[in-house]
């Protein structure tokens, strides 16, 4: 329940419009999705409807009383800004659709967006899961990178890009789907456990350090064998 009429939208340069985003797990979107955001963007005179590298839609420039409606009528489609979360899951087109493909990218991110959809963090969390090492949903730096390979899944944790960009550190390889998903959600929820309020995953690996991470949490992993992380 919303208490206040902007609440969950972003304000906008101009400090008087609010931008609001969607969800569209793994970029796949139907018609009827398509035509609710567009049937939006009309009722409620959207200046600028704009598809993010996160692969969302955004509403921007909507008038401070029409957010609530606009999240009311975008329904499950909305993504409310209300606290530190995983801003997107970033796939590919993965094996459903590129002749590199190794791994089934698209699967593994919506299953991923529905692990995570409802979880707070310090900060947020950006996630990029690619079909083969050609990486192009940027795994690298991302906060959690996810890479198929002919062998399975190499999970990678504390990327960025920004000011200050860092290529994540390799946590696993040879990953089934399950336990990519799995070693995706211990390391947020250790990251969850001991970051700093507003501290990234990279900022966060810099100051913990690998060395740790290996010894608080990836020897207790048991689809990891304790040589790989030594
Ligand atoms: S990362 Fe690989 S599988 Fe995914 S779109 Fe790029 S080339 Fe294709």
């Amino acid at each position: 329940m919303m208490t206040d009429s902007t609440e969950g939208a972003i304000l906008q340069r101009d400090g008087k419009t609010y931008a609001v985003t969607t969800r569209i797990p793994a970029g796949i979107i139907t018609p009827e999705q398509l035509e609710t955001i567009a049937r939006v963007g009309r009722k409620y005179h959207v200046p600028v409807l704009k598809v993010t590298s996160g692969l969302r839609v955004l509403l921007a420039g909507i008038q401070p009383e029409d957010v609530s409606r606009v999240f009311a009528d975008l329904g499950p489609l909305a993504k409310p800004e209300t606290s530190p979360c995983v801003k997107f899951v970033h796939a590919c087109i993965g094996t459903d659709m590129c002749k590199y493909g190794k791994q089934d990218s698209i699967g593994l991110a919506r299953t991923i967006e529905n692990q995570f959809k409802d979880q707070s963090f310090p900060a947020k969390i950006k996630i990029g899961v690619s079909g083969c090492p050609r990486c192009c949903s940027e795994s690298h730096t991302r906060d959690i990178g996810i890479i198929g390979t002919t062998k399975g899944w190499m999970v990678f944790f504390g990327g960025n890009g920004g000011t200050r960009p860092r290529f994540g550190d390799l946590i696993a390889w040879d990953l089934t789907a399950n336990e990519a998903a799995d070693c995706a959600q211990r390391l947020s929820e250790y990251y969850r456990s001991h970051a700093n309020k507003h501290e990234r995953t990279a900022r966060f690996m810099e100051r913990v350090g690998i060395d740790t991470l290996k010894s608080e949490l990836l020897t207790l992993i048991p689809y990891i064998p304790i040589e790989k992380v030594n």
